[in-house]
């Protein structure tokens, strides 16, 4: 028989011969148990060995790599008409064929597993399994382990929303850790300027809402006066550590939720507690000298006033 060209597979329809191809002293190759429709026309094999035999007319309508191939003239004596070696393993290509087909695919194991089945389907330019991986991308778990990963891939594939919704979850890590110049590096600038621009944005803005005196009068005015006796002019030297703590800290982790306090049973910083207990130094009075409720209440307002995606169109 002869061999048919990939022109010629469109309209015979030849059944692959691949233990022809494989040939005698090979193992019988083994079709994957979903695809192994005799009906269908065309042959995969993945670098594992398995065969996946499948309509050629549907990778021809949802891959753009395949409707290339498809349309390409075939040399006399092709054999890709036989079985298709594609170099992939049997994971990534197994997923990407079953949303190519239609059939439900579990749900994702880790990050790792669909970046490894985005890669195919970006290769093989495949919008509708690229569409429903998409969805996936903003998994909680994901953005919640792999805040940076996930807006990496988002900005890769120009998924603005994703990468605007993955730039915030970036805000409980320090960017500039050695732990991230390697992924860091291995993005585009225009990528990655915009989210150092909002990492550096939340900092300065938050200092600059810090040393406001209108927000923190009693901290921040200068000879701010005690509430109490109006006689003593107040030390502020604990609330500026206070605030130096509080700039280390949205270096370390710009959201900014874990500022002085006081989450379940962690304690008060050091630098929190001596604001706390500062005193009026008259004799006769020694009141406090901040509000801690009122003063922790407007720290917070501060950080939910910082920008918190990236700024991007
Ligand atoms: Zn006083």
């Amino acid at each position: 028989m002869a061999t048919p060209t990939l022109s010629t597979v469109r309209t015979v329809v030849p059944i692959p011969n691949v233990i022809h191809i494989r040939g005698s002293n090979a193992p019988a190759p083994v079709y994957h148990a979903l695809f192994s429709l005799s009906d269908a026309d065309f042959v995969i094999r993945s670098l594992q060995g398995t065969l996946y035999r499948i309509h050629s007319y549907t990778l021809r309508i949802t891959s753009g790599f395949f409707e290339s191939m498809f349309s390409l003239p075939q040399p006399k004596n092709s054999l890709i008409s036989d079985v298709l070696d594609v170099y992939e393993d049997d994971f990534p290509l197994e997923l990407l064929l079953k949303m190519i087909i239609g059939l439900p695919i579990p749900r994702w194991k880790s990050l790792c597993d669909l970046a490894r089945v985005l890669a195919l389907a970006e290769k093989w330019d495949t919008p509708g399994p690229l569409s429903i991986m998409r969805n996936a991308l903003t998994a909680p778990q994901f953005l919640h382990d792999h805040p940076l990963s996930c807006y990496s891939l988002a900005t890769h594939f120009d998924w603005k929303e994703e990468a605007k919704i993955a730039s915030t979850h970036t805000l409980t890590l320090n960017l500039s850790d050695p732990s991230y110049s390697l992924i860091l590096g291995e993005m585009s600038s225009k990528d990655v300027l915009p989210l150092l621009d909002l990492h550096q944005k939340r900092r300065n803005m938050f200092r600059e809402l810090l040393d406001s005196p209108e927000r923190f009068a009693a901290g921040n005015s200068s000879a701010y006066h005690c509430n109490r006796c109006g006689v003593t002019e107040l030390d502020n030297s604990m609330w500026r550590a206070f605030k130096r703590a509080m700039f280390l800290e949205m270096e370390r982790r710009p959201l900014g939720d874990t500022l002085g306090v006081m989450e379940g049973s962690t304690p008060d910083w050091p630098e929190a507690l001596a604001c706390w207990e500062a005193k009026c130094a008259k004799d006769d009075c020694r009141a406090l000298n901040y509000d801690r409720i009122a003063t922790l209440r407007q720290i917070r307002a501060c950080v939910s006033l910082l920008p918190s995606t990236i700024d991007i169109q």
